[in-house]
């Protein structure tokens, strides 16, 4: 469950790798990766930098970057996955050589990758390795059943839509370890809303054109699946009918994106005995059980009890066949990125093709690769940190985000919205925050993963299960602090607000973001924005509520709680705004989070560089070899690293469900709420970039 990680990132990248799409270079596939280095002289100086600065840092090198066929979106970013990708392609590809000198390690990531790229066999295999879960749905004789069916593809199938961190991609429902709310050294229990196959609640229940095409084609691609799985055309209709049906009535029943932003809306503690009565007819202790889930766990947090009471009425409404129908539909579902290219193209065509706009898909190896990140990336890893983070540059890093700790310390005591009560607090939160850097200190043990050269979609399973089992074997057991979620090459960042740290994985710790051939203006104005982001999430309108320990305490004076809340309104309502690409309504309450640490982290990467220029006797306003100011530098290196061109469809999706907003917003709206940007490139009052009402929390 990843209901309070909190990243940078927009998190498409990682969908985009479970649904097997995404980033390659323009035309062919297999040109030399290329990293974004900064250079100022990108920008378009026929533009005016104060009617748009986004356009202004970013339209010439987007102009020279179209988005290839394969990709939903392009920037400066795409080519550092590209990269990243590429290191792991060498150590997956080295392993996948049969000798006899290969150890452990090497024969999981070497047969993992075999078996993944041996598309001849995948042909061959047809959807053979569903069978045995289609002959295990066919036998269930009644409802009482539903719990071993769930049990069953909750361990094995991972499902094909991932990285929506307001939802748990699961059949009928979620189950995972969390830390508790009010106690964040106990590990217990979490039950989670689920049951969906599109990202969210929305895409079922609006009712303008463009959410109901989509929703009809849903119903098609589900139909299509269970006749690739062996249906004939009027039973695969019927069955998609009946699935529509119940997926509807789930999101209907399920707590919303902004309510969820809440976690004392989350914090329902229950024993086992109050989360059966929500729902008697789904037997908890079979499930428990077959999922060998430790009994130890003191209560469960149940994030949305209505939606286990609505769940009661949809097992009772619907007959054995329809929930059979459903189950089918789960298994095909989760298992078709796995299988034959029929169900390949099928699950891409939907997934990546409707719902994010990518006319072509990935090459087979970029696919392999992401597999293999996700399944066993915790040792893998140790490849990428062994090619791309040299000690250099972890040092580097270290202090950097020394100095942004320090800039916030900074900007606390300067708070004039503050009393030193709450400010004292805040401090403690602050100077309380563990830094994670590059890769963690242990890398995880996947000896009892049984991985084979034979069956990619049975080595998934392998992965899936024992991921399921090691985070249910936390419950009852003291918090592990020096855990990671996220692999070392990817290209995200999070706040963890139950851990109070802040994670920073080696994978983003490159060009465009962090560049060791480059200056520090160029530097904080990059990656000191991504680390100062992720400190002020534990400060936004969430992690606020959290105190040093994690501990969902309140430690806020009530009327600093009032001020806070007037400025985070301002914040939300700026972002409130109509994405006309798009075609909908950006929710700055859904965003609110995201924002306030975008604003926060420019600011404090800001104060940072001012105060390392200012000890070096240097000065923010002094031009350069180069003819540009550090501050002038310190902008566009901030808006370079965002430059990032969305097909509409992915801009859609990602606004219905996405947290972070469309990186032009991203840009834009923070340095409109910046004189100090204003100061850079001299824009007047009146001008889109000098807003009239300018917002600031941190
Ligand atoms: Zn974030």
């Amino acid at each position: 469950m990843r209901i309070l990680k909190l990243s940078v990132v927009a998190l498409f990248l990682f969908l985009l790798a479970i649904s097997s799409t995404s980033a390659q270079q323009p035309n062919t596939a297999e040109q030399a990766p290329k990293l974004e280095h900064f250079d100022p002289n990108v920008v378009d100086k026929t533009l005016d930098p104060c009617q748009d600065f986004y356009q202004f840092t970013c339209s010439k090198w987007m102009a020279a970057h179209p988005i290839p066929p394969d990709q939903a979106a392009w920037g400066t970013v795409s080519g550092l996955q590209y990269w990243n990708e590429g290191i792991l392609r060498q150590a997956l590809e080295n392993a996948s050589v049969l000798s006899s000198g290969r150890n452990g390690y090497e024969q999981k990531i070497g047969d993992y990758w075999a078996a993944c790229m041996d598309e001849p066999r995948l042909e061959a295999a047809g959807g053979r390795d569903l069978k045995p879960g289609l002959d295990r749905i066919a036998a269930m004789k009644s409802k009482s059943e539903l719990a071993d069916q769930v049990a069953h593809i909750h361990m094995s199938a991972p499902g094909a839509w991932e990285g929506n961190d307001n939802q748990t991609p699961a059949a009928l429902l979620g189950y995972g370890s969390q830390q508790d709310y009010d106690d964040s050294s106990r590990v217990v229990g979490g039950i989670d809303q689920g049951g969906l196959g599109l990202p969210n609640r929305d895409f079922y229940i609006k009712d303008d054109a463009k959410s109901k095409a989509i929703l009809s084609k849903y119903q098609d691609h589900i139909s299509k699946m269970l006749q690739l799985a062996g249906e004939s055309a009027s039973q695969a209709a019927a069955d998609a009918n009946v699935v529509i049906a119940i997926e509807t009535d789930m999101a209907k029943a399920q707590m919303d994106n902004v309510a969820r932003r809440d976690p004392k809306n989350l914090n329902n503690k229950m024993s086992l005995e109050r989360v059966q009565a929500l729902t008697p007819s789904f037997d908890w202790k079979r499930y428990l059980a077959d999922v060998a889930s430790p009994p130890s766990s003191p209560h469960y947090l149940v994030s949305a009890p209505a939606f286990f009471e609505e769940l009661e009425q949809l097992i009772q409404l619907h007959s054995v066949d329809d929930w059979k129908a459903y189950l089918r539909w789960q298994l095909v579902h989760g298992s078709a990125p796995y299988l034959n290219k029929a169900f390949v193209d099928e699950n891409w065509n939907f997934y990546s093709h409707t719902l994010l706009g990518s006319e072509n898909q990935l090459p087979r190896w970029r696919r392999c690769v992401r597999g293999a990140d996700r399944d066993l990336g915790m040792a893998l890893g140790q490849a990428y940190v062994g090619v791309a983070f040299p000690p250099a540059n972890k040092e580097r890093t270290v202090n950097l985000v020394h100095d942004m700790e320090q800039a916030l310390n900074q900007d606390i005591t300067g708070l004039d919205w503050m009393q030193p009560a709450t400010k004292q607090q805040a401090k403690v939160k602050l100077h309380a925050i563990e830094d994670k850097i590059g890769y963690p200190n242990q890398w995880r043990d996947y000896s009892s993963v049984k991985i084979v050269r034979d069956s990619w979609l049975n080595n998934v399973r392998e992965a899936t299960t024992f991921e399921f089992h090691r985070q249910l074997n936390k419950i009852g057991k003291p918090v592990d602090r020096a855990e990671w979620v996220m692999t070392p090459p990817t290209i995200d960042a999070y706040y963890d607000a139950q851990l109070n740290t802040i994670n920073f994985p080696a994978g983003i710790l490159q060009p465009p973001f962090f560049d060791n051939s480059k200056e520090d203006a160029v530097n904080y104005g990059a990656i000191g924005v991504v680390i100062g982001h992720e400190i002020t999430h534990g400060f936004d309108d969430q992690g606020r509520k959290f105190d040093a320990r994690g501990n969902l305490r309140d430690w806020w004076m009530p009327q600093d709680a009032t001020a806070y809340e007037e400025r985070g309104e301002c914040i939300a309502q700026q972002y409130t705004e109509e994405v006309p690409e798009a075609g909908v309504k950006q929710d700055g309450h859904l965003t609110q989070g995201e924002d306030t640490a975008d604003n926060g982290g420019l600011r404090l990467a800001f104060m940072a560089l001012g105060a390392k220029l200012q000890a070096a006797g240097k000065s923010l306003d002094e031009k350069d070899a180069d003819g540009w100011t550090p501050r002038q530098k310190f902008f566009l290196a901030y808006g370079f690293s965002w430059c990032d061109q969305f097909r509409p469809e992915l801009m859609r999706t990602q606004v219905l469900t996405n947290p972070h907003s469309l990186p032009k917003y991203r840009v834009n709206n923070v340095v409109a709420n910046m004189p100090e940007f204003q100061q850079a490139f001299s824009c007047k009052a009146g001008t889109p970039m000098v807003r009239a009402n300018q917002c600031r929390v941190w």
